[in-house]
């Protein structure tokens, strides 16, 4: 099948040693990309660049054909609203909403009517087994229970990519794993293709394959080693 979203050749640099030295991945529609590496080797630099967070240096990432980093931060800004979903490892609620509110919004922003939004919300929040917490606020619930609310907020408005940064990274072993199950099922039921950053492999083992980012660069470890192509 043809990629959805690939980045290739991509190099990015903040300072004198470059984040991203030659960075290149393919996601085809579905898939669960694990990018593995030890700390600082890249990963979220990558994933920022794929999601058109961040415009890289030289290389190209296209979405669908487009390539979208050739494209205004606007025109970037609308097609991560509009065909992606983020998780990240905290933070990401707002506190000052409850569960209910937190995952309805990005259905409002996008200009869906409240009662609509919210029934969208709840079903979310079902489907991630955290309905009973709708009325709560993100102060008030665990980490686990938390991430589940952020990939309802993330799923809801039918992204066709997941970007999630670390997404058990605040975790115990297993919740992270209960995290990733649910991550998994709702992705496949949707058919949303998820790119992972984790540097644990019992998370990683969760995804289709696994590319790991070393000094800026990508090693693709599926398509080494001969036993590929088949199923
Ligand atoms: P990883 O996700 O694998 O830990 P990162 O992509 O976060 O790696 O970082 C790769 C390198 O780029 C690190 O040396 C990091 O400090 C640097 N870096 C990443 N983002 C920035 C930034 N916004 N400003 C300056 N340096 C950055
Ligand atoms: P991760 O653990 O996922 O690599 P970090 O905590 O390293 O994330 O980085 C968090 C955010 O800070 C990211 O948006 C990253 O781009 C940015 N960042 C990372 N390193 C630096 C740095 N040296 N200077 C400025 N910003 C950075």
């Amino acid at each position: 099948a043809a990629p959805l979203l690939e980045a290739v050749g991509l190099r990015k640099s903040f300072g004198p040693t470059p984040a991203l030295a030659g960075a290149s991945v393919s996601v085809r529609p579905g898939e669960i990309i694990a990018l593995m590496g030890p700390s600082g080797s890249g990963k979220s630099t990558l994933l920022h660049c794929l999601a058109g967070i961040l415009v890289p240096d030289a290389g190209v990432v296209r979405y669908r054909g487009t390539e979208i980093s050739a494209l205004s931060e606007t025109r970037r800004s609308a097609l991560r609203r509009s065909e992606f979903g983020f998780v990240f490892q905290f933070g990401q609620l707002v506190p000052e909403l409850s569960c209910l509110e937190n995952v309805a919004l990005p259905s409002r922003l996008g200009g869906m009517d409240r009662r609509a939004a919210e029934r969208r919300a709840r079903e979310w929040l079902d489907r991630l087994e955290v309905a009973d917490l709708a009325g709560k606020r993100p102060g008030e619930i665990s980490g686990g229970q938390g991430q589940r609310v952020a990939m309802a907020r993330a799923l809801v408005t039918g992204p066709r990519v997941v970007f999630a940064d670390e997404p058990t990274g605040a975790l115990d072993s297993l919740n992270g794993e209960h995290v990733m199950r649910s991550l998994v099922a709702a992705a496949a039921e949707t058919g949303a293709a998820v790119v992972l950053v984790t540097h644990e492999p019992r998370v990683a083992a969760y995804s289709d394959r696994e590319v790991v980012v070393r000094d800026g660069r990508t090693r693709d470890l599926s398509a080494e080693g001969g036993a590929t192509g088949g199923a």
